[in-house]
C-alpha cells in the first residue's frame, strides 16, 4: 500500500488505554476535520485529518477489537500487525496509570521490526507530577515515550507536531498511463474478488509487470472501448479473515488507501445483507476524498423479484447525505450488468472532469437563487448573488460572489449543489461549492 498520497496515521494499543479518547480529542480539538457533515463523522473510527497543512487518515484500531470476549490478546497483537502494513505511522498507547503489561509487550514484539514507524505514547499522565509513571516504558526498548492525556489534551499539540514531522513528504501519485483507476471497495464477502474477475475475465487483461516484493499493491490493467483501465491493488482484496473485526479493520485500511489513489471509487454492497454501519462509513470516505463514486449492489441474482425502486429507496433512508452517487445492480456471478459497468465507469469518470463556464454556471445559480432564495431569517440583508465560476476541477470546486455569504446555511448550499449537479450531470461526483463577499 506505498504510493498513498495521504498516509494513514493508526493507534494502537490494548483495550482501555484510552485509543478512543485520543482518536476524539484529535479530531474533536485542534485539528481541522475536512469532513463536518453531522451524522456522518462523529461515530466513526477512521477520518480525514489535518495538522498544519499536513492531511493524514487517522484509524482508531480499537473501535474493530470486540470490547469483551475471548482471544482479544490475540485479536490484538494481529491487528498491531496488520496497521504495520497499512499504516505509514503508529500511534502505540500505553496507559500510565497501569503501567506496563505483559500484552503491552507482546505488541511491542509485533512491531520490534517496524521501530521507526513507532510513536510510542504514555496516556493518562494528568499532570505534572505523574510524567515519572512514564519512565518504566523505556523497558520495551522502543525509545522514549510521550506523556500526554487524552483526557486533558496535555501535550497533544506535542504529539501532533511529532506525527507530521515524521510523515514522509507528500509522494507524487503513480504515474497516468494506466488509464482511469478503479477501486473497488467495501467489507469482507459483498463479492470485490468476484467482481474484479469478472471484469478482468470481459475484457482484455493487459498484462503488466510489477516489480517488488509482496507489500506492493499489485494492478490489474483492461482496456474497454479504446480506453485503458486500471483495477487498483486487485492482490490485496484476496486477504480473508474468520474474525469479523479484523477484517472490518483490514477492509478499511484497504479502502482508505485504495480511494485515495483512485479516479472511479465503486462501493459494493451486497443486495442480502443490510446496509451496516461499516458499509456507510466506507461510502463517505469516497466523499471526504472528493472522489467520483457509484454504489453497487452486487449479488443481485439473489435478490429475486426485488424492486429495485425499492432498494434505492433504503439507500437514500440510510444514506442521505450520500443520494448523489448512482445506484447501480450487478452480479459478479452471472455478470449481469457487469459489461455497462465498464461504460458507466468511463461515463462518471468524464463526467467528473467536465469544466463549466462561468457565463452557464452563473445561469444556473441565477435560475436557482430565483426559484427559492436562501431562507429569510438568517438573511440580514436580502441576499444578493452576483456571479460563481469554477475554481478547480476533480473534485470540481465552484466559488459564488455573494453579497451575504454568512446567510447561506448548509441546507442551502446543498440545494444549490443539487441543482449545479444535476444540470451539469455531475451525477456521483463530489460537489464543493464556496461562497465570498462581493458588493
Ligand atoms: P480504548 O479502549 O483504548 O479505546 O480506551 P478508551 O478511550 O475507551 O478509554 C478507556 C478509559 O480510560 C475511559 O474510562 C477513559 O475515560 C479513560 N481515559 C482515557 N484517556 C485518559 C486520560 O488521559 N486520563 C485519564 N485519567 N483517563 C483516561
Ligand atoms: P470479497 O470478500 O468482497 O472479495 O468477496 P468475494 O468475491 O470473495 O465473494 C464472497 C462470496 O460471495 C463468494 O462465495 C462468491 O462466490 C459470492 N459472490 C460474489 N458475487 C456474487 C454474486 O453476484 N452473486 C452470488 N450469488 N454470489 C456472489
Amino acid at each position: 500500500m506505498e504510493n498513498v498520497k495521504t498516509p494513514i496515521v493508526a493507534i494502537i494499543g490494548r483495550p482501555n488505554v484510552g485509543k478512543s479518547t485520543l482518536f476524539n480529542r484529535i479530531l474533536g480539538k485542534r485539528i481541522a476535520v475536512t469532513d463536518n457533515k453531522p451524522g456522518v463523522t462523529r461515530d466513526r473510527n477512521f477520518s480525514l485529518a489535518n495538522w498544519r497543512g499536513k492531511s493524514f487518515y487517522l484509524v482508531d484500531t480499537g473501535g474493530y477489537i470486540p470490547t469483551a470476549g475471548e482471544g482479544i490478546e490475540l485479536l490484538v497483537k494481529r491487528q498491531a500487525e496488520l496497521a504495520v502494513d497499512s499504516a505509514k505511522l503508529l500511534l502505540f498507547v500505553l496507559d500510565g496509570k497501569d503501567g506496563l503489561t505483559p500484552l503491552d509487550e507482546d505488541i511491542t514484539t509485533a512491531l520490534r521490526r517496524h521501530a521507526e514507524k513507532v510513536i510510542l505514547l504514555v496516556n493518562k499522565i494528568d499532570n505534572e507530577r505523574e510524567e515519572r509513571n512514564a519512565a518504566e516504558f523505556a523497558r520495551l526498548g522502543m525509545g522514549e515515550a510521550l506523556p500526554v492525556s487524552s483526557i486533558h489534551g496535555r501535550s497533544i499539540g506535542e504529539l501532533l507536531d511529532l506525527v507530521v514531522e515524521k510523515l514522509p513528504e507528500e509522494e507524487a501519485p503513480p504515474d497516468e498511463t494506466g488509464g482511469i483507476k478503479v477501486a473497488v471497495v467495501g467489507r469482507q464477502n459483498v463479492g470485490k474478488s468476484s467482481l474484479v474477475n469478472k471484469l478482468l475475465g470481459e475484457e482484455r487483461v493487459i498484462v503488466h509487470e510489477l516489480p517488488g516484493t509482496t507489500r506492493d499493491p499489485i494492478d490489474s490493467h483492461i482496456s474497454h472501448k479504446g480506453r485503458r483501465l486500471t483495477l487498483i491493488d486487485t492482490a490485496g482484496l484476496k486477504k480473508k479473515s474468520r474474525i469479523a473485526d479484523e477484517a472490518d479493520l483490514y477492509s478499511t485500511f484497504r479502502s482508505l488507501s485504495a480511494i485515495d489513489r483512485c479516479d472511479v471509487a465503486l462501493i459494493l454492497l451486497s443486495s442480502v445483507e443490510p446496509i451496516s454501519v461499516q458499509d456507510m462509513k466506507i461510502a463517505s470516505l469516497s466523499e471526504e476524498a472528493g472522489k467520483p463514486a457509484m454504489l453497487i449492489i452486487n449479488k443481485w441474482d439473489l435478490a429475486a423479484g426485488a424492486d429495485k425502486d425499492d432498494y434505492r429507496r433504503i439507500i437514500r433512508t440510510r444514506m442521505p447525505t450520500l443520494s448523489y452517487l448512482p445506484v447501480f445492480f450487478a452480479s459478479a456471478l452471472t455478470g449481469y450488468g457487469v459489461n455497462e459497468l465498464l461504460q458507466r465507469i468511463i461515463g462518471l469518470h468524464d463526467a467528473a472532469k467536465n469544466a463549466l463556464t462561468t457565463s452557464e454556471l452563473t445561469k444556473c445559480l441565477e435560475k436557482a437563487f430565483k426559484k427559492y432564495g436562501p431562507p429569510a431569517a438568517k438573511a440580514k440583508r436580502p441576499p444578493r448573488f452576483y456571479y460563481a465560476t469554477q475554481t478547480s476541477t476533480t473534485p470540481p470546486t465552484f466559488l459564488a460572489f455573494v453579497n451575504e455569504p454568512k446567510s447561506i446555511g448548509e441546507g442551502y448550499r446543498r440545494y444549490l449543489i443539487g441543482n449545479i449537479r444535476e444540470e451539469f450531470g455531475f451525477e456521483g461526483v463530489p460537489v464543493i461549492l464556496k461562497f465570498r463577499r462581493s458588493e
